[in-house]
Order: structure tokens, then C-alpha cells, then sequence
């Protein structure tokens, strides 16, 4: 059985396409999660923000190299949603700043802590 609104190929037994097309009433049902998704989205788009703006504080902070490491990990994590988001979200520079600053300063702050832990050992 083929949708006549998308032309995808249903099986036989299919009762609604995955367009929302319904074959009993010929009708194309609006799709559930038209009214669900900005709600979504803006709570998503809010936490990429919030993310972002506790990752490059923290990058500026350093905080002894935990800063870094904590702008880093929320640099990744709002990478993460953006990636996963498919483009609805934006804040890909942001994201990348906290992850390039974090790494930098984590990677300052590595070898200064090792440093220090075999002074103190020796
Ligand atoms: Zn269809």
C-alpha cells in the first residue's frame, strides 16, 4: 500500500504512515510532537546556554586547572546536545571555546600538578 501524500511504500496491514497519513479516514493526521517540540527545544536551547556560560566562565577562572577541566566537560556536554539536536541548537563556537580553553588549561595544569607530586616524592 503506498501513501498517496509521501508515496512511501506501507505494508498491507499498515493502518497510518509514518507521515501521519491515515489510510482508514485518507486524512494526514497532524504529527504529535508538532506541539510538543518547541517546549522541548527551548528548555534544550536553554541548558546549551547555561552550559556555555558556566564553561567559558570557568575557562577565564582556571581555578588552578579545575576550572579548565570543568569548562571542558561542559564544553562537551553541550557539544553533545547540539550534535544530538540535529541543528534545532545553536552555540557550537561557545561549545568549542570551552573545549579548546579547557583542554588548554587542563593540559597546563597536568604536567605542573605531576611536577609538584614528584617533588614532593623525591
Ligand atoms: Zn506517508
Amino acid at each position: 500500500m503506498r501513501c498517496p501524500s509521501c508515496k512511501l511504500e506501507n505494508p498491507p496491514t499498515g493502518l497510518r504512515c509514518d507521515c501521519g497519513f491515515d489510510f482508514q479516514t485518507g486524512k494526514r493526521e497532524q504529527v504529535d510532537q508538532a506541539s510538543s517540540a518547541p517546549a522541548g527545544e527551548w528548555v534544550s536551547q536553554r541548558r546549551v546556554n547555561e552550559l556555555l556560560g558556566r564553561g567559558v566562565f570557568f575557562s577565564l577562572t582556571w581555578l588552578m586547572g579545575i576550572g579548565s577541566l570543568v569548562a571542558l566537560l561542559k564544553g562537551l556536554e553541550a557539544r553533545r546536545l547540539i550534535v544530538g539536536s540535529n541543528g534545532r541548537l545553536t552555540g557550537t563556537g561557545g561549545a568549542w571555546w570551552c573545549i579548546l580553553f579547557g583542554a588548554i588549561g587542563a593540559v597546563v595544569w597536568i604536567p605542573l600538578v605531576l611536577a609538584g607530586m614528584f617533588n614532593v616524592l623525591r
